[in-house]
């Protein structure tokens, strides 16, 4: 039997969302407005994004130093790479952009470890911008990455696929997986109570890494090739 753990990125892997973070430290005019109009649901996440995004005005180097701020839930590195060591490949799949990922994940050595599927982006002349393509298999316009088209591709891939994510873009990819880890007291879990739907609240890789050791013996069965450790956490 083969596994994969697909991840949300911002506020799953990290402790915060990267927007959120912009939004605290630089107060981008109209961004409180359509922050609200976003928990209203008038704007979609990507609008949210992009409007965030393209209006921080601060230099690469600026930039750069809040991006490698942002806190990792102190046990998501160690459990990536124990899940991709042990047990089977790692996703990381994300309504944000690479261009801010990739920066983290090179910084804790994850950077070749984990597949990343999120919105293409760049630096240009004090902020980021996002590309999403509309041409893509996964392309969602509220998104720009359809998170549960993502999990159904891997599903055709392995046989048994976990997800943890936060919030209300995870919820498609959540219900599409065999089994859903959902953030405490965050959107997701809440969603996912209101209709019915199976889950594991958590409130860190440590809990993930706990629970998804109990699935793994729990499906593995006498013929598993899945071998465990606690080498790395
Ligand atoms: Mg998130």
């Amino acid at each position: 039997m083969t596994f994969a753990f697909v991840s949300d990125f911002d506020n799953t892997i990290t402790l915060k969302d990267f927007y959120t973070l912009i939004i605290e430290k630089y107060s981008p005019p109209g961004a409180a407005d359509i922050y609200e109009r976003f928990h209203r649901g008038e704007v979609s996440v990507l609008d949210l994004l992009g409007f965030v995004f393209n209006n921080i005005h601060k230099d690469r180097f600026t930039i750069m130093q809040d991006i490698l701020s942002l806190p990792l839930d102190s046990y998501a590195a160690d459990f990536i790479r124990w899940f991709v060591n042990e047990v089977g490949p790692f996703y990381i799949v994300s309504a944000g952009c690479s261009y801010y990922i990739e920066i983290l994940l090179e910084k804790y050595g994850l950077l070749g470890l984990v597949t990343l599927v999120a919105n293409p982006g760049y630096y240009h002349d004090g902020n980021i911008y996002i590309l999403p393509n509309p041409n893509d298999d996964i392309y969602s316009p509220s998104t720009g990455v359809d998170k549960g088209k993502v999990v159904e591709g891997i599903n055709r891939q392995a046989d048994f696929t976990f997800f943890a994510g936060d919030s209300e873009p995870d919820y498609p990819a959540a219900i599409a997986a065999d089994f859903a880890f959902a953030r405490e007291n965050n959107s997701l879990a809440e969603l996912m109570r209101r209709n019915g739907k199976k889950f594991s609240p958590y409130s860190s890789f440590r809990s993930i890494y706990e629970k998804t050791r109990e699935v793994l013996f729990e499906h593995s069965g006498a013929h598993s090739k899945v071998k465990l450790s606690t080498r790395y956490i």
